[in-house]
């Protein structure tokens, strides 16, 4: 079968999924697009994606049926709504969104339900990594099914990896996750403390990026301007990866975290100080802006 034989229905063209769409309809995919709103519809057809007039319509004829929405509620309303009601038995159906682990097993098993087979795929990498197909996709869901994704997967992305069964794609991006928020916090903390010892930023930096102190937060994602130029505190805290988006990832695994019983006081907090600096406006600013949060406190200024 060749690719331009193989159907894609595609539900949310927003900010991620917009782009997704566009690369596989640049592939050769037939890619039928819905979206609720009319400028994502507008963009759609400007990429060459056959644009219906339901979700629903997205899955009629379609081999392959991708999802990227804003939580696990509209993933799983959709299937209920029709979705899965409107899609040939044994459809497989790939779900981008970044969703609740719980969500995302219910999610399965309508699929399995309905007849249908699917798989989870969060994604990292971003807008710019879904414009460039440069996404790393972490999937759950069972071997067959993930050996039928992959060559989708490895049109918007480049890296694919099977992390296990149903729901697990979603339990590594939000562990992954938790220690990224986690650790920007304790890097911050640890500036903010050396600012307070007389300790340089450059200084705390030169020492901890070559000792165990290292991690991606630090000498990638820098929360302060100079030591490595290209992190967005050297930008104004332009995302990069926005607070907002920490702030949900982290209550998914706060989710987690509490459904299942885990002792992690630093994650659970760590999501409640992000959820804090997102309700007090800072949602659009990089997660590595909550430097500037943990500074204002520590000298008695309100946010
Ligand atoms: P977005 O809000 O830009 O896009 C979501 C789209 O879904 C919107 O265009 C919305 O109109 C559409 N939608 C909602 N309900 C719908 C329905 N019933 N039918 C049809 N369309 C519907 O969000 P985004 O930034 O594209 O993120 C999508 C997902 O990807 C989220 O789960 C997010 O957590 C995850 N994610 C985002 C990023 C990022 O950098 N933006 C990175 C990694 C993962």
């Amino acid at each position: 079968m060749s690719i331009s034989d193989i159907t894609v229905g595609f539900v949310g063209l927003g900010h991620m999924g917009g782009p997704m769409a566009a690369n596989l309809a640049k592939a050769g995919y037939v890619v039928q697009g819905f979206d609720l709103a009319p400028a994502a519809l507008e963009q759609a057809t400007q990429d060459g994606i056959t644009v219906v007039g339901s979700a629903a319509a997205t899955a009629v004829d379609a081999d392959v049926v991708i999802t990227m929405l804003p939580s696990g509620r509209h993933v799983l309303d959709l299937y209920d709504g029709g979705l899965l009601a409107a899609a040939r038995p044994g459809t497989l159906f790939v779900d981008c969104s970044t969703i609740d682990v719980a969500d995302a097993r219910a999610a399965h098993e309508r699929l399995e339900q309905a007849g249908h087979r699917g798989i989870d795929a969060p994604v990292s990498g971003g807008v710019m990594g879904a414009s460039a197909g440069t996404l790393a996709f972490m999937v759950g869901g069972a071997d067959e099914d993930f050996e039928a994704a992959h060559p989708l997967l490895d049109v918007m992305g480049r890296k694919v990896v099977h992390c296990g069964g149903p729901g697990v794609g979603q339990a590594a991006k939000i562990c992954n996750n938790m220690i990224l928020g986690v650790s920007m916090i304790a890097i911050s903390e640890a500036f903010v403390l050396g600012e307070k010892l007389g300790l340089s930023n450059q200084a705390l930096f030169d020492v901890a990026s070559n000792a165990s102190g290292q991690c991606w937060a630090l000498t990638t994602n820098c929360p302060v301007p100079g030591p490595v130029p290209g992190s967005p505190a050297n930008n104004d805290y332009q995302p990069g990866f926005a607070a907002a988006l920490m702030d949900k990832d982290l209550g998914l695994a706060a989710n987690a975290l509490r459904d299942n019983g885990v002792d992690a006081e630093i994650g659970l907090r760590a999501a409640e100080l992000y959820r804090r600096f997102h309700e007090t406006g800072h949602g659009g600013e990089d997660f590595s802006a909550i430097i500037n949060d943990i500074r204002h406190r520590s000298n008695g200024e309100n946010q």
